[in-house]
């Protein structure tokens, strides 16, 4: 298949939802004015905005960290030391390497020095996944309040947020639809929180991953095994297949759509955590009640 853009080289990708086949050396340049198209058509984000990129050491995050530093924006990395055994060690380098190469700040913040437990030692309260995704959203939000940034961006791709789209549908869980966005806008106590990968495959995330030579981690979290959002991604996988651009329809749609959901949200007022002083709905924040009940004490 030869590239539709320059017409000459054959085609590394065919993207089969534009029904664009592209070449190595046109495929970057149209995946960067693409996030550039999604970044305005959502207003993800403003050229004076500062940017905090949440990095684990994967492809997504950091193609994510590279692509808004070309495009210019001002943006640093968080990246999260979960403690897991090598797994953590490894990406965490990964990150170091990209923050080198992009000579942007890299902020370190590791779960077991500041709380004194690390994910592997989490046993009987959650599941690890869910504690993991507290932690994260939790020190996302603080350590970008607390360092001066207004917006923290994730590497999220369509593949990801369709499978949070089905698994919440599943459970028509009707008000978690409504927490479900592309960019979610800031509130008093939360920053804004952009994705402006979403509409990016998996696959497509990748080329580009491999094309630009991003040094990232190709290795899943060890607990990432048997998770239900791989089986989602494997059946949307496959209606995609039958039915192309299937996942890029029903995300677009849900995003107009989504108003509609808000109405299902319960919106119990905020007040500061009594331990940590983050924006709570109760009294403790789950953050502080998860790590501070393991630890038996406060910060
Ligand atoms: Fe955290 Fe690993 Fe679970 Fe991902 S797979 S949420 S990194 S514990
Ligand atoms: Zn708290």
């Amino acid at each position: 298949m030869i590239c539709r853009k320059c017409k000459k080289r054959k085609a590394v990708i065919n993207i089969k939802a534009y029904r664009l086949p592209l070449c190595d050396e046109c495929y970057p340049g149209w995946f960067i004015e693409r996030t550039k198209k999604v970044i305005k058509e959502f207003s993800l984000l403003k050229k004076e905005d500062r940017i905090l990129t949440a990095v684990s050491g994967g492809k997504d995050s950091l193609s994510l960290w590279h692509t808004l530093c070309k495009i210019g924006y001002n943006a640093d990395g968080l990246y999260i030391h979960l403690g897991i055994e090598g797994y953590s060690e490894r990406s965490l380098e990964k990150c170091r390497i990209a923050s080198e190469k992009l000579n942007r700040r890299l902020i370190v913040y590791n779960l077991k020095e500041k709380t004194g437990k690390s994910i592997p030692e989490i046993k009987d309260l959650r599941s690890k996944c869910s504690t993991c995704g507290l932690a994260k959203r939790y020190i996302m939000n603080r350590t970008a309040l607390e360092e001066g940034y207004n917006v923290v961006a994730t590497g999220h791709n369509l593949d990801d947020e369709c499978a949070s789209l089905l698994s919440t549908a599943l459970r028509w869980d009707l008000g978690y639809f409504g927490r479900q966005d592309i960019n979610l806008p800031e509130m008093k106590g939360f920053v804004r929180k952009v994705k402006p990968f979403a509409f990016f495959s998996e696959k497509e995330v990748l080329t580009f991953a491999l094309l630009q030579r991003i040094d990232y981690l190709d290795e899943e979290c060890p607990y990432a095994e048997g998770a239900t959002s791989i089986l989602y991604k494997e059946v949307l996988n496959i209606i995609e297949n039958r039915s192309p651009g299937t996942k890029i329809r029903f995300y677009r749609e849900f995003l107009l759509k989504k108003k509609e959901f808000e109405k299902f949200r319960e919106l119990e007022e905020l007040r500061e955590c009594s331990i940590c002083g983050q924006l709570t709905t109760r009294e403790i924040c789950a953050f502080c009640k998860t790590f501070g009940k393991l630890e038996n004490r406060s910060y």
